[in-house]
């Protein structure tokens, strides 16, 4: 018998989107231990008002995301709060670590042929030629790090440049980032194929088609996100999280915020005064460590890593900050004191998203600091202890002017910082595994039918992930444990 009374526990993403799509068939409690809902996801809004130099008066409230605020246009989610991005935002750099400046980044394999194209990126075309005759197998059969598989597969050059996308999605170090978890798709093709190149080549039919099913559910806008590169809210990401609460509490959700669970127990799953027969956890492996009164395997085994998100507004239009795209990320190097690692260009990557007033007459940046340069992730010559808020607002201004000189004599209105504690987990190598071991821990011992567990400590760390893991959660609960992903997986 599906299971009467669900608590969820933790009001992120991932425990919302379970509990909206729980409601209508299942008595509900969302227990959150903080006073607001949302986790990760934050989007404070702040006043400001500024003379341009043209003498006009400019005032406005400016939305500050300190998390998640693009979203990639895949899978299923409620279109019709979306809008779309400019086609500005196609365009991403790559900085170039020994000249300090930035280079557009290929939007496509062709593109490296091109002349426009930088020296540095077309040399990467020479490791992507050469990778479908590389016959070098991993050491493990099992995983290895995002560094070593990009090492083997297409040699330095690219290996380096692959670190700058990890940065960008995990804020981590690549040589300890599972390349079997992270970017699985790369690692079945070269099973598959011998070789990422050809296995790209070939494509995978069955998920493609899944996929198009999928988008013909979203009717029109399934079509029109085909000229998407990114898409966002208008209002900021907590307008999601924000309508996802308002909705579950119209469907009898009982959201119980700054109510942190201490203890659960597989017997009744007794949380405190609640008597629910299933829990959806919500949080992250560690925090379910801390709470699960009967042992479970591998809940402590990956890191996370730790984010300056630093928001800046210049009293400038965009064309008079930096190019037409959607920002920069910054290569791994030894070299990088700031431990900046990119920048997001929030005015053109995703536009509109500001009230009418002030949209073309600010410049919205966010610069992504921390991570593997911080001591707080690991210890080495290299690395930095986690400066003061202060200390991230001084460091990424002067980040900014380095790169675009100038701004040199240009004053923010504004500058935000914002420190995000373990925020990101690295799944490090040999996490299927672990995760299949959890799978079967939950299924066959004292949790079997109360427990599930889904996010971005779990399986897949972005918005989509999560939204698409609290639906996985709701559909099948009482059946599923939320890892059977990772079932098959040796
Ligand atoms: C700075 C930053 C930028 C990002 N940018 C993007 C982006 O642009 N695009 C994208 O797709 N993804 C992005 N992400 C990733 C994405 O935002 C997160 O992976 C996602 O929000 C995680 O959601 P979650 O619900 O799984 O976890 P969380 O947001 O961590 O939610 C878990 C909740 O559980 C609560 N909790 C913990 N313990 C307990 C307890 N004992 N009792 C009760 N409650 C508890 C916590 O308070 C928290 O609210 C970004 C992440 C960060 C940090």
């Amino acid at each position: 018998m599906p299971p009467q009374h669900v608590a969820v526990i933790g009001g992120g993403l991932t425990g919302l989107s379970a509990a909206y799509r729980l409601a209508p068939k299942a008595k509900v409690t969302l227990l959150e231990a903080s006073n607001r809902v949302g986790g990760w996801v934050g989007s404070p809004k702040q006043h400001i008002k500024f003379t341009t130099p043209s003498g006009e008066q400019v005032e406005g409230d400016v939305t500050l995301e300190s998390g998640p605020r693009s979203i990639r246009p895949k899978g299923l989610s409620a279109a019709s709060m979306l809008k779309l991005t400019s086609p500005a935002a196609r365009n991403r750099f790559i900085m170039n670590n020994a000249t300090g400046k930035l280079m557009a980044a290929p939007t496509s394999p062709l593109a490296l042929l091109s002349p426009k194209t930088p020296a540095p990126i077309r040399e990467l075309l020479l490791g992507v030629m050469k990778e479908p005759f590389r016959r070098n197998s991993p050491a493990s059969a099992d995983d290895e790090s995002v560094h070593s598989f990009f090492l083997r597969r297409f040699g330095p050059k690219v290996a380096a440049t692959a670190s700058a996308f990890v940065h960008g999605i995990y804020a981590a170090d690549p040589n300890t980032l599972s390349v079997r978890s992270a970017f699985q798709m790369l690692w079945d093709y070269e099973r598959g194929s011998g070789s990422l190149v050809m296995g790209m080549l070939k494509g995978d039919k069955a998920g493609k088609a899944r996929e198009l099913e999928a988008w013909k559910e979203c009717g029109a806008w399934g079509e029109r996100r085909k000229n998407w590169a990114m898409y966002a809210l208008r209002g900021g990401m907590s307008e999601l999280t924000d309508r996802l609460a308002q909705v579950c509490q119209e469907r009898g959700v009982e959201i119980a915020s700054g109510t942190r669970v201490e203890r659960i127990t597989p017997i009744n799953t007794s949380i405190g005064s609640i008597d629910a027969d299933h829990v959806i956890a919500a949080v992250t492996p560690r925090h379910l460590s801390s709470i699960a009164s009967s042992p479970l395997p591998h809940l402590i085994a990956n890191r996370s890593t730790t984010v300056g998100v630093v928001n800046v507004v210049f009293p400038l239009p965009p064309s008079q900050v930096h190019p037409d795209g959607f920002g920069f990320l910054i290569p791994a190097s030894d070299a990088n004191r700031a431990g900046v690692l990119g920048v997001i260009f929030d005015s053109t990557a995703l536009p509109g998203t500001e009230v009418p007033e002030l949209e073309g007459k600010i410049t919205k940046v966010t610069a992504m600091m921390g991570g593997p340069y911080w001591s707080s992730y690991k210890t080495g010559g290299s690395v930095a202890p986690i400066p003061s808020k202060e200390e991230l607002s001084e460091i990424a201004v002067n980040y900014l002017r380095t790169v675009f000189p100038h701004l040199a004599s240009v004053d923010p209105i504004l500058t935000k910082a914002n420190l995000q504690v373990d925020c990101i987990p690295t799944y490090a190598p040999g996490h299927g595994s672990r995760m299949r071991e959890l799978h079967e821990a939950i299924q066959n011992g004292p949790w079997q039918d109360k427990l599930s567990v889904g996010g971005s400590g779990y399986g897949g760390v972005s918005v989509n992930d999560c939204v698409y893991s609290g639906e996985i959660l709701a559909d099948a609960v009482g059946e599923k444990t939320g890892l059977e992903r990772w079932k098959d997986w040796n």
